[in-house]
């Protein structure tokens, strides 16, 4: 796989930011399969929607594409924030590929986030633009990229390094089983395997689980029964293959 972008696609663009677009999409489409049915190609959608950009013809997935030089970090810069919630709200935002290219514009990694990992808790309102800027009082937001479980953040292209197509495709397959519309279970499931990774043991029990109950009482201040819930989510969470219960109110992480 050639990591290297065609600088000469720049060339007809005076923002960085358009040159970093143009040529990080067309490496993209021509470079990469669908993370979703495996698909041999993905293509750019001809007509420009305002967070979506590519699609696969196979499956009919589409996908959003965000870069950032340097290092992928804990923020990525998206667009209106409104949009992003609505789209969120309403199950129709895109699947999200980050990528991170380096000063010599060569692709260093390469992330896929499926669009049911997105809830609004991980989109963050950015203060409006001043009223100087050219769109004053516009609101954009920042994605909180590490607030996304690992399970939802696939590597394709880790340090340069491209990873096997079938251990992506196995991946999103299996992170495809906490696939859910319903948002408040999306956000409650969500949160509780973030507190399983957050757990360093392999093993864990229900005691220790328990331990984020004020962070997830936080969270959802509308529940009364916290310790109930994160056992349905427990039992939601193995019944999908992502822990097996162990007996004597342990778990193992899978
Ligand atoms: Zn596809």
């Amino acid at each position: 796989m050639n990591l290297q972008f065609d600088e000469t696609l720049a060339e007809n663009y005076r923002s960085v930011p358009q040159k970093i677009r143009v040529m990080s999409e067309v490496w993209l489409v021509e470079n990469l399969f669908c993370p979703c049915c495996g698909n041999s190609c993905i293509e750019k959608l001809k007509n420009n929607s305002p967070v979506a950009d590519i699609y696969c013809g196979n499956c009919g997935e589409i996908f959003e594409l965000k870069s950032k030089r340097n290092c992928i970090g804990s923020k990525i810069v998206d667009g209106a924030y409104r949009t992003m919630i609505e789209r969120i709200n309403s199950n129709v935002n895109p699947h999200l590929f980050v990528m991170n290219y380096s000063a010599h514009f060569s692709v260093k990694n390469l992330v896929f986030i499926p669009k049911f990992f997105f809830t609004a808790d991980v989109i963050e309102r950015r203060r409006p633009l001043s009223a100087n800027a050219r769109r004053a009082g516009w609101i954009g937001c920042n994605i909180l990229y590490k607030k996304i479980p690992e399970q939802g953040r696939i590597e394709i292209i880790r340090d340069g390094k491209k990873i096997e197509t079938d251990e992506v495709l196995k991946l999103y397959s299996h992170a495809k089983k906490l696939q859910t519309d319903n948002l408040n279970l999306r956000g409650w499931m969500l949160d509780v395997i973030n507190c399983i990774n957050d757990i360093t043991s392999e093993n864990f029990t229900l005691k220790d689980i328990y331990r984020y109950a004020d962070f997830l009482k936080s969270r959802h201040f509308y529940n009364h029964n916290i310790e109930a819930k994160i056992r349905q989510q427990l039992q939601f969470l193995r019944d999908r293959g992502f822990i097996k219960f162990i007996g004597r109110g342990t778990y193992k992480k899978i």
